[in-house]
């Protein structure tokens, strides 16, 4: 087997420990502009059932691509090593690519979300990023929150922007239909419609 990482990492990156030893990030080594393309994640992609038994390295090395799977690095690189943040510079393009979503200095740690591309609950944690965004627990639900939709709107990864448009087009579903079965609370519905 090809010893060569599953993931790309651009040359102007690389990984390193952080300096509050919670592990491996990746760091800029050369300024970055908005919108370039940092990593492109790789591997072998795994169905929920499969992946749920894998070890917790592979897990939480791991990146939700699908509604129910799993892309796993295989072997492991250092774009892999990518954290997460509740104030992130860098976001989603696609379900693989990760771009920066505003000029990123040099040797800033790079981060996204993992709002961005989670739904299911594989890697719940409570988050020490400590930015003044911080929501403190990290959960595969975190992509229903409003604010997070707004932030990072066109970094979400396809499967999760696919329940999002579902999530809202059921919401003005259900608001239209309340104000049908309660035309005395509404009086006005016909402009409702345009
Ligand atoms: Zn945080």
């Amino acid at each position: 087997m090809s010893k060569q990482p599953s993931s790309y990492l651009s040359s102007k990156l690389e990984a390193r420990p952080r300096a509050d030893g919670s592990g491996n990030g990746i760091f800029s080594l050369e300024p970055i502009r908005k919108g370039e393309l940092v990593a492109v994640f790789g591997g072998v992609v795994y169905e929920w059932d499969a992946f749920i038994h894998l070890p917790e390295r592979d897990r939480s090395l791991c990146i939700q691509v699908e509604d129910r799977l799993f892309l796993v690095p295989r072997p492991i690189g250092e774009g892999d090593y990518v954290n997460h943040s509740c104030n992130p510079n860098a976001g989603l393009s696609g379900q693989i690519g990760l771009v920066a979503m505003r000029d990123i200095k040099i040797d800033e740690e790079v981060c996204f979300d993992y709002a961005m591309s989670d739904t299911m609950p594989y890697d719940e944690f409570e988050c020490g990023c400590g930015q003044p965004t911080c929501r403190g627990k990290i959960t595969g639900n975190d992509w229903q929150r409003p604010e997070l939709q707004k932030r990072y709107a066109g970094f979400f990864s396809p499967h999760v922007q696919r329940k999002i448009d579902t999530e809202r087009r059921e919401k003005r579903i259900f608001e239209q239909a309340t104000r049908l079965a309660n035309p005395q609370k509404f009086p006005t519905p016909a402009r409702l419609y345009k």
